[in-house]
């Protein structure tokens, strides 16, 4: 598969823990599967797989903001 992004480079799936930073406040999502351009560095998820990240991204963020009130 090629990179919808650049292209250029061939989409690799790999499935790595990928940082994530909220208002100073660092946390990584464990194992997150995806495409990734091996050229630009971009990544490609599956519907589900952006689900889940977008749902730990929101509850870190959720649990930074309930720390902070
Ligand atoms: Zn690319």
């Amino acid at each position: 598969m090629q990179c919808p992004f650049c292209g250029d480079g061939p989409m690799v799936r790999e499935t790595r823990d990928m940082p994530y930073e909220y208002d100073g406040h660092e946390t990584v999502i464990p194992q997150v599967t995806g495409d990734h351009c091996t050229a630009c560095g971009e990544w490609l998820f599956s519907d589900k797989e952006s689900d889940r990240i977008a749902a730990a991204m929101l509850a870190f963020n959720r649990s930074i903001t309930a720390a902070r009130s």
